[in-house]
């Protein structure tokens, strides 16, 4: 009867949404790259690489990745792990708020298992090489539940993992079926949106109906022998996937596209116009000055405070600068006028719409620490900021410091170490 069904829906006229997720799943099972969490099907390392893959690059999240499987191979040891160790395995990855979220929704986890008595189910027969201890919730409400996980992610974990038909719409998607169908409408206006998450359910919903999809390339050979049907999961997988190798924003692959058949946008010749997303409010430029203290080969660090950006990661005294002349910083931060300051490098970088240029000036003291420290009360820009403390760069390498302020603690390493 099942099969019947399957065969029924299969040998009904084709429509585009049938004709478009033929051709998506043909496409990544012949192209869908080698991704180390392509090769699992365990719901925590899936969530892990979704949580990473948020604001970053694949390239980037890789070495991240396996490196926090390896550390904290289950959701216990993420939910049990001091907070400075989770903050030095997310060190470079940035949007540091994501990480607290993922060790919050962990202990979520692991309080629920504990309450329902789910301790017994700890799963012995792993697929992959960690082994999986507290189930993660299988219902997509429970999955919306946990902290840090909004509709997308819970919508690619539960697909990609549990081969379940929910819908993902990240700004990849949003590109391909923006073109796809030629909706002309701003994909950020409640009605476009409405209408785009429609679309992706009905293309995932579809997915599921289809007899079988062919298992993805080489690399996927394991999970296609382990699970029959992962439409759901390749399908948008393979939405996710077009828009990021091939439906780029600029100048996308047209010619070698899979779907440019029942394309609009390429038969309108209308690919510039789409999505039709308003332009981003403009970059707003800050200069900040951060001061690398050094006496006896230690540097001056302090913590940044909870609630913050940033928070919790460590790095140099610093203060905004709106023009003010670098000695007036310095006493605004430390309470006294500074000796010699020199200039030790300056790092650009962006955090949200603001493009931030970071000027290091190295201050060293000589004489004794102690008299120093009581002179340097280091107090920062707000009340709740720690005085700091004095360390070797080799126990600043333990710790977790933001992008910018780790490249300032590699050029005051190198500084220290050539006697400058
Ligand atoms: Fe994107 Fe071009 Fe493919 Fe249309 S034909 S989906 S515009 S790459």
């Amino acid at each position: 009867m099942y099969f019947a069904f399957h065969k029924f829906l299969n040998s009904k006229p084709k429509t585009k949404n049938s004709k478009l997720v033929a051709a998506l799943l043909d496409w990544f099972a012949a192209n869908a790259r080698d991704l180390p969490w392509r090769r699992t099907r365990d719901p925590y390392a899936i969530w892990v690489s979704e949580i990473m893959l948020q604001q970053t690059q694949v390239k980037t999240v890789i070495p991240f990745w396996n490196r926090w499987l390896r550390e904290l191979p289950t959701i216990e040891a993420v939910a049990k792990a001091p907070s400075a160790k989770i903050h030095k395995l997310w060190e470079g990855l940035g949007y540091y708020t994501r990480v607290r979220n993922l060790q919050k929704a962990a202990q979520v986890i692991v309080a629920e298992c504990r309450r329902r008595g789910d301790e017994s189910q700890i799963k012995n027969k792993s697929e992959t090489p960690h082994v999986v201890s507290y189930n993660f919730p299988e219902h997509f409400d429970e999955v919306l539940a946990l902290p840090g996980i909004g509709r997308y992610t819970a919508g690619a974990i539960c697909s990609i993992a549990f081969n379940q038909p929910t819908p993902i719409l990240d700004g990849n998607v949003i590109r391909v079926l923006t073109r796809v169908f030629g909706i002309v409408e701003n994909p950020r206006e409640k009605e476009a949106n409405l209408k785009l998450w429609k679309l992706a359910e009905e293309l995932v919903c579809r997915a599921k109906a289809f007899r079988c999809g062919k298992p993805p390339g080489e690399s996927a050979r394991e999970d296609a022998r382990t699970t029959k049907n992962q439409n759901c999961s390749h399908l948008n997988q393979s939405l996710m996937e077009l828009g990021a190798l091939v439906c780029t924003p600029r100048q996308p692959q047209c010619p070698v596209c899979p779907v440019r058949k029942l394309c609009v946008a390429f038969h309108d010749n209308r690919i510039g116009e789409l999505p039709n997303l308003d332009k981003r409010t403009t970059a707003t430029a800050r200069h900040f000055m951060a001061f690398v203290v050094e006496q006896q080969g230690r540097l001056l660090v302090r913590q940044r405070p909870g609630g913050v950006v940033n928070a919790h990661l460590w790095e140099f005294p610093n203060a905004e600068s709106n023009g003010t002349a670098a000695k007036d910083v310095f006493k605004s931060i430390f309470g006294i006028a500074p000796p010699v300051l020199q200039p030790l490098c300056t790092v650009k970088h962006s955090i949200t719409r603001y493009r931030i240029t970071l000027e290091a000036l190295l201050v060293q003291f000589g004489g004794r620490r102690s008299t120093t420290s009581k002179i340097l009360r280091a107090r920062g820009t707000r009340p709740s900021e720690s005085s700091g403390v004095w360390l070797t760069p080799a126990a600043m390498r333990r710790l977790a410091f933001s992008s910018a302020h780790k490249k300032l603690a590699s050029a005051a390493a190198d500084c220290i170490l050539s006697g400058r």
